[in-house]
């Protein structure tokens, strides 16, 4: 069997996923609330230390048409902040966050380890969350003055639906249909993370989407190279969203988690922008496996 190579970092990404999930929701650091988490991490949770990025933009497009109909300025309505942020990590890392510090893909990539076997999701289905950011975010929310992608979102009813009422038994009383239609949402959810890799990022997810849009145009890029690849095939079963990281690392449905560049051969490689792959990843090919992931 191939041995996976690469530099000893790549190792750590379960790690820093972990440590990531625990800074965004250690209950200590909660003055921070005001900022957004780079990840789908829902505010509601009682221990979450930041906002939630897609939240805030909803918001943002409840409070977009009250501006524009009181005849004030765009600019005064625009979610700058938010909209700055995400395009900050985006301009630097592409989807990094998706791959390394989201604690829901965290979470996917944890529940995939459960079935071996994958079912592969249809190829259409991973423009859906495009949709759902304009429509779902933007249009929705400014027509109907209502977060709706908040009122369905799984990742709200893990951390804020259920450790709320486990918490504070007073709000069991407000529990009603919309509680009992969001949890359903969240076990089909589950259900899928089990049976498909990373159904939520691939299918849904407008954090993701709008993460989407920079992983080809950031200043941490990857390179497939084909003359060191020996189409052995090991990093499309190592892929954990199912692409072939031959044709597709780097493109919008790469989650840039980089364990394709564990490549036998070293054929894919990051790197910043502006250094070529070969001079970036000179110390490469340690044959180690420090958290034991090969
Ligand atoms: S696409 Fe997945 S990993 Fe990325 S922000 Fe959304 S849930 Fe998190
Ligand atoms: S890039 Fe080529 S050599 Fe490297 S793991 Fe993929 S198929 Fe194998
Ligand atoms: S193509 Fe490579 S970097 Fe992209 S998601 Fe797959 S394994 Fe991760």
């Amino acid at each position: 069997m191939k041995q996976p190579a690469g530099s000893r970092w790549l190792y750590y990404r379960g790690t820093v996923q972990f440590l990531s999930t625990l800074l965004a929701n250690s209950y200590f650091l909660q003055s921070l609330k005001g900022f957004c988490y780079p990840g789908l991490n829902c505010w509601a949770c009682p221990a979450a230390n930041f906002a939630c990025p897609i939240g805030a933009l909803q918001y943002s497009s409840i409070g977009l048409r009250g501006v524009l109909t009181s005849g004030k300025s765009l600019w005064a309505a625009l979610p700058l902040y938010v909209l700055g942020t995400l395009i900050f990590f985006g301009a630097l890392f592409g989807r990094m966050m998706c791959g390394w510090l989201c604690p829901f893909g965290w979470l996917q990539d944890l529940l995939a380890k459960i079935h071996r076997r994958k079912y592969k999701l249809p190829r259409w289905s991973r423009y859906i969350r495009y949709v759902i950011l304009v429509v779902g975010v933007f249009a929705i929310p400014y027509y109907t003055g209502q977060p709706w992608f908040t009122k369905l979102c799984p990742q709200g009813a893990l951390q804020g639906g259920i450790f709320q009422p486990l918490l504070h038994p007073e709000l069991r009383a407000g529990i009603g249909t919309m509680w009992y239609i969001k949890q359903a949402i969240l076990l089909v959810t589950v259900i899928a993370m089990i049976f498909t890799r990373r159904p939520f990022c691939t299918v849904i997810c407008p954090l993701g989407a709008f993460f989407s849009l920079f992983n080809r145009i950031s200043a941490w890029q990857i390179t497939y190279d084909p003359q060191a690849c020996t189409d052995c095939d090991w990093c499309v079963q190592h892929c954990p969203v199912g692409l072939d990281p031959r044709q597709e690392v780097n493109g919008t449905h790469c989650i840039s988690c980089l364990e394709c560049q564990k490549c036998p051969q070293g054929a894919i490689r990051s790197h910043p922008v502006w250094r070529s792959p070969q001079v970036a990843c000179s110390a490469d090919h340690l044959p180690t496996d420090p958290e034991g992931v090969s």
